[in-house]
C-alpha cells in the first residue's frame, strides 16, 4: 500500500510517519516537502520514507506528486497551524488551508484518483462553546474565534461536500490538542518545556514567561493521535467526522506546573501581555465516543509521561546545540591561530572586498 503524507516534516506528519514505519512495514510512505521546509523532524526517517517537492499553494506541483505517487491513501496534515499567526496572516492562512486542500482534491479529481483521504480538523472549529455544551460532541454548533478556526472550518465542510459531490472517499477528524516530543516551539506547551530547559542550560534567566493560563485543553500525546489517524482511515466512514482527544481538560497552569515540578531550578512565572490572544476560546473537551466506539481508541499515554518527554526532547535538543556550537569553536581559533592571529595581507583585501558585496538574500 501507498501513503502520501502532506505536511510530512511538521510535528504530527514526522509522527505519523514513524508510527507507520514501525507498525505497518509494508506500506511505502511518500511525503509532501517545500524547498526550504526544516527537515529535522524527519532527519531519522530520510532513506526509509520517499519526500517530493510540492506547495498545496501551488497545484500544478500537487498534481505532479499525487501522479508520480499515486497513493492509496492520503494523510492531510499540512497546514498553517498556529492560531496566533492566523491573526496576523489571515490570507495566507485560509490559502494555505482551504485553497491548499481544494488544489489536492482537484488534484486526485484531474488524475481520477480516489484514494482514501484523512482530512486533519481541529477543535477549535468548536469555538465558542457554552458550559452545557461542554464535552463536545461531534453535532455541536461549529463557532469558530480565529482566523485558523474558520480556515479549518472550511477545509471541514469542503471535505464533506467534496465527498457528497463526487463520491471522494474523504474522513475528517477534530483533533484536540495534542503534543510531546518534536512540538513547534510556538506551542504552549513546547514553549513552557524549551524555556526551562534554557534556564536548566543557563541560557536565560530563571523566569518563564506565560500567556493566558486559565484556559483549559484536552491534551492528547502526539503518538496516540497518530495511531487514531490511522485507524481512521481503516475504519472510518468517508463522509463522516470524528472527534479525537483524551476526554480530560487540564488549565494552561496545571500543565505549567507540571512541568516546573520536573525541572531542576526554580524560576519565576512571569505574565507577558504579548501572548495574550484576542480572544481566546476558555475550554475545549472531547467527547470522542464515536470515534471509540468504532475504533476502540483510547490514549495511552498519561500527559505527565507525554510532558516529560517534551522536557527531555528540548533538554536534548538544546544541549546538542551546545556540543555542536562548542565543537565548531576551537577549529575557527585554530584556523586563526594558524595564519598568525591576522589574516595575511592579500586576504584583508578579499575581506575588505567581502564586506562591501550587498547581502545575500538566500
Ligand atoms: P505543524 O505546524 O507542525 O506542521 C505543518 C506542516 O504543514 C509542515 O510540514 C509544513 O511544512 C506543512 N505546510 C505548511 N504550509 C504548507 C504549504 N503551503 N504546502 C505544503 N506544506 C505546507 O502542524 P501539526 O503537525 O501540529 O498539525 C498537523 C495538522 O493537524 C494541521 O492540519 C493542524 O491544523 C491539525 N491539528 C493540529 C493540532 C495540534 O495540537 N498539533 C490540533 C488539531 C489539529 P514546512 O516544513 O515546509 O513548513
Amino acid at each position: 500500500m501507498k501513503v502520501l503524507i502532506t505536511g510530512i516534516t511538521g510535528f504530527a506528519g514526522s509522527h505519523l510517519a514513524e508510527y507507520i514505519l514501525n507498525a505497518h512495514k509494508d506500506v511505502e510512505v511518500s511525503g509532501i516537502v517545500r524547498w526550504r521546509s526544516r527537515l529535522e523532524n524527519v532527519r531519522h526517517l530520510l532513506g526509509k520514507v520517499r519526500l517530493h517537492e510540492a506547495d498545496l499553494k501551488d497545484m500544478v506541483s500537487v498534481k505532479a506528486v499525487l501522479a508520480a505517487v499515486r497513493p492509496d491513501r492520503i494523510f492531510h496534515l499540512a497546514a498553517q497551524s498556529y492560531v496566533p499567526a492566523s491573526w496576523r496572516l489571515p490570507a495566507e492562512t485560509f490559502a494555505t488551508n482551504a485553497i491548499g486542500q481544494i488544489n489536492l482534491f482537484e488534484s486526485c479529481r484531474a488524475l481520477r484518483l480516489n484514494p482514501r483521504i484523512h482530512v486533519a480538523g481541529s477543535s477549535e472549529e468548536y469555538g465558542m462553546v457554552y458550559p452545557d455544551e461542554i464535552p463536545m460532541k461531534e453535532t455541536n454548533p461549529l463557532r469558530p474565534l480565529s482566523p485558523y478556526a474558520v480556515s479549518k472550518v472550511a477545509q471541514d465542510l469542503l471535505a464533506f461536500q467534496y465527498h457528497r459531490s463526487y463520491g471522494m472517499r474523504i474522513v475528517r477528524t477534530r483533533g484536540f490538542n495534542h503534543t510531546g516530543p518534536r512540538r513547534g516551539e510556538v506551542f504552549v506547551t513546547s514553549c513552557f518545556a524549551k524555556q526551562i530547559a534554557e534556564v536548566e542550560l543557563g541560557k536565560r534567566e530563571a523566569v518563564i514567561s506565560v500567556g493566558n493560563l486559565d484556559a483549559k485543553r484536552d491534551f492528547t500525546d502526539v503518538r496516540d493521535v497518530v495511531r487514531a489517524y490511522w485507524l481512521t482511515l481503516e475504519k472510518g466512514k468517508p463522509g463522516e467526522v470524528y472527534n479525537i482527544g483524551s476526554g480530560q481538560a487540564h488549565s494552561i497552569k496545571e500543565v505549567l506546573d507540571i512541568l516546573l515540578s520536573m525541572s531542576r531550578v526554580r524560576m519565576e512565572v512571569r505574565v507577558d501581555p504579548e501572548r495574550l490572544r484576542p480572544s481566546d476560546v476558555p475550554i475545549l473537551l472531547a467527547d470522542s465516543t464515536k470515534f471509540h466506539k468504532l475504533t476502540g481508541w483510547e490514549p495511552r499515554i498519561p500527559l505527565r509521561k507525554t510532558l516529560e518527554d517534551l522536557l527531555n526532547y528540548w533538554r536534548g535538543t538544546l544541549a546538542a546545540e551546545d556540543t555542536a556550537l562548542a565543537a565548531a569553536r576551537p577549529a575557527k581559533h585554530a584556523a586563526a591561530a594558524e595564519a598568525g592571529g591576522r589574516p595575511e595581507k592579500g586576504a584583508r583585501a578579499v575581506q575588505r572586498r567581502e564586506k562591501k558585496k550587498p547581502a545575500r538574500t538566500r
